[in-house]
């Protein structure tokens, strides 16, 4: 029964992403028409790709015909361009779920963002990657005629839309393997209708692709002029780009390439193609893209290596070759060790995949030296893009953590803004004479951070601390311990130690405030009690009264947090309250002889210390009480 009904003409709707990413395309991308053709070109090859992969286990799918190609027809009378290929083709289920959804998750979200603005929506649909359905920037009507490797001529299927809600399909009988994709042209997409104009956007954009694309095209007599006759011309190299040698490939070449192999509309940064020979026998081409991918933060984002053996296509979404945090990369990897039957499975624990993983880890780590060392504008503008994800780098990668952190960027108290420029290096460089850690500071905002009391004192001594405020900073530095030999210091964290930075006299000084100051801490902790963990004395605030900070082997406020953040249920963090014996509003705490009035300053001194920390108090009516009675006093 349900056999009858799916071979019959039906009607269906578009999945609504569908309808809206079609909408948006029109508008968005009509100065850039072109660009349909490449798309179309680059399914067709992944699609003689997967045919030849197919293949390697059963060779039969060829059924005689193995000279995969692309061929183009223009029908200037009907006004129709048709995009044929002869791989591995669609079933009737392979074309409702691939011409009338979008299967990748969190779409609907990325639409919602888009705004009204065309410039920014074409830029923002590069990076979706429209593929098929741009044949509807040129296309007012098209037709999808289709039949899948290794079913009968009878089981084709065609599928028709105008593209504005639905489509239609049915079971149509077609003499070979693949698919036709026709064109049924707008006005302004008849241009695409000359042999030269087809000419000239094959040769920019796909001449690159391993197979050969041909149009049909009128046969010449000796004197130049046009006959009746057709023939089929080769407009492509048809070598695989890759395969040829590094000094006769050009940057539009590379560009172009990439934009094939990625579905990005925007240039690549930078890429690096190299042949390797010996103990491995491989070809990497990796590339770093301008923009982050809509979808890099989600979890089932797919990574954009493939993976060839011997030039045969074997994946798409070759994870096992990069590490996590390089997921950003884009390329292939062409191996002459691996065997051709090789699944997800072998390669998961394969010393080939090992081994190639940490060379092209190493190289695009090297890359990014590169980029960081001779172009530092472009470098910065990666890390705004990929900062995030590379800081994910020294907890999976060990062995590169020195290298990862080495590019890293931060903000810090040197430079006046909230740009992430400052490197781990350049850091060192300026580190004060006798200075031997590298400290640094996490918050919740570059504003928290900028502000933060316990600043005073590096400021005052003129060192330099870096200042981290992604959410993702204070589980960084659980697993960034070193760089260059000198340790991370928290300034948060109560081991923080500046006596080398102070002379005797001062030392001296303080010893004598400290010890006076004794019988105030000791009110101070017994009218909290375990409230707090220690109180003690602090000579790093200047015009701050009082900060928390927490033991260097406790949890601190933002990772309790990150914690908080993530649902789950974090233990309280253990404060340690300082007090700067220095402030007025201090002194006038220690004069205070009555019990219930000490009190009060206490909840004052502690309640603004939480403050600065957390951003926020558990008990803000307590220390608002607190003040309002010192302030009527
Ligand atoms: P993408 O190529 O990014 O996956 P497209 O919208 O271009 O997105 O295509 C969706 C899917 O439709 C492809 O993944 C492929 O499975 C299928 N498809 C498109 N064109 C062809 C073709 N010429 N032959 C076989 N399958 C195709």
């Amino acid at each position: 029964m349900s056999d009858t009904v799916s071979q019959a003409k039906e009607t269906r709707g578009f999945q609504s992403e569908v309808k809206q990413l079609l909408h948006l395309m029109i508008h968005s991308l009509y100065s850039n028409k072109e660009i349909f053709l490449r798309e179309l070109i680059s399914n067709a090859s992944d699609a003689s790709d997967k045919l030849r992969f197919k293949a390697l286990s059963n060779p039969e799918l060829y059924a005689g015909d193995a000279d995969l190609g692309v061929k183009l027809t223009f029908d200037e009378a009907n006004n129709t361009l048709t995009i044929s290929d002869n791989g591995i083709g669609m079933s009737r289920e392979d074309v409702i779920e691939h011409l009338g959804t979008i299967a990748k998750s969190g779409t609907a979200d990325f639409f919602q963002k888009l705004s009204s603005e065309e410039s920014k929506d074409s830029q923002l649909i590069g990076q979706f990657g429209v593929g098929f359905y741009s044949a509807f920037i040129v296309a007012d009507a098209v037709t999808v005629r289709t039949r899948a490797a290794g079913l009968d001529a009878d089981q084709a299927v065609q599928w028709h839309s105008s593209g504005e809600g639905e489509y239609t399909i049915e079971n149509i009988s077609k003499e070979t393997r693949g698919t036709d994709i026709v064109l049924h042209m707008r006005e302004d997409g008849k241009e695409f209708l000359a042999e030269w104009r087809l000419r000239e956007v094959i040769s920019k954009y796909s001449d690159h692709i391993g197979i050969p694309v041909s149009i049909l095209t009128k046969k010449r007599d000796e004197e130049g002029n046009e006959t009746d006759e057709t023939e089929w011309q080769q407009i492509n190299k048809a070598q695989a780009l890759w395969t040829r040698n590094k000094s006769d490939i050009s940057e539009e070449e590379y560009q172009e390439f990439y934009k094939h192999v990625s579905h990005d509309f925007a240039d690549p940064l930078v890429w690096s193609h190299n042949r390797v020979e010996g103990k491995n026998d491989y070809t990497s081409l990796l590339y770093i893209p301008s923009k982050a991918p809509w979808d890099m933060m989600n979890r089932d984002h797919k990574s954009g290596l493939k993976l060839y053996v011997q030039r045969v296509f074997i994946m798409d979404d070759a994870e096992q070759f990069m590490p996590s945090y390089l997921r950003f990369v884009k390329g292939l990897i062409d191996s002459n060790d691996l065997p051709l039957n090789v699944s997800r499975e072998i390669l998961q624990d394969n010393k080939v995949t090992q081994s190639l993983r940490s060379a092209c880890t190493k190289r695009v780590l090297t890359m990014l030296e590169r980029m960081a060392k001779n172009d530092e504008e472009k470098y910065i503008s990666f890390w705004k893009e990929f900062g995030l994800v590379m800081k994910e780098g020294p907890a999976e990668d060990m062995a590169n953590k020195e290298k990862v952190a080495g590019l890293m960027r931060f903000a810090s108290t040197e430079v006046d803004s909230a740009d992430q420029t400052v490197s781990l290096a350049k850091y060192v460089e300026r580190m004060k004479e006798g200075q031997d850690k590298i400290y640094y500071l996490t918050a919740d905002s570059y504003a928290a951070a900028k502000n933060s009391p316990h600043l005073e004192q590096f400021r005052a001594k003129g060192i330099e601390v870096v200042l981290m405020y992604d959410r993702i900073d204070e589980w960084l530095m659980n697993y960034l311990t070193e760089f260059d030999g000198k340790q991370f210091q928290s300034i948060t964290k109560s081991g923080l130690d500046l006596s080398q930075f102070e002379d005797e006299a001062e030392k001296e000084k303080q010893k004598e405030t400290e010890e006076e100051f004794k019988s105030v801490v000791e009110r101070t902790k017994t009218y909290l009690g375990d409230r707090v963990k220690e109180v003690r004395t602090t000579f790093k605030l200047a015009t701050t009264p009082a900060v928390v900070v927490t033991d260097d082997f406790e949890m601190g406020t933002q990772m309790a947090k990150l914690l908080e953040a993530a649902g789950q249920e974090a233990p309280s963090v253990n404060y340690i309250l300082e007090i700067n014996p220095e402030h007025d509003m201090v002194q006038r705490m220690a004069d205070e002889a009555d019990e219930e009035a000490f009190g009060r300053w206490v909840e004052v001194l502690l309640g603004q210390a939480m403050l600065a920390e957390r951003g926020s108090m558990e008990d803000p009516t307590s220390f608002v009480t607190a003040i309002n009675s010192l302030l009527v006093k």
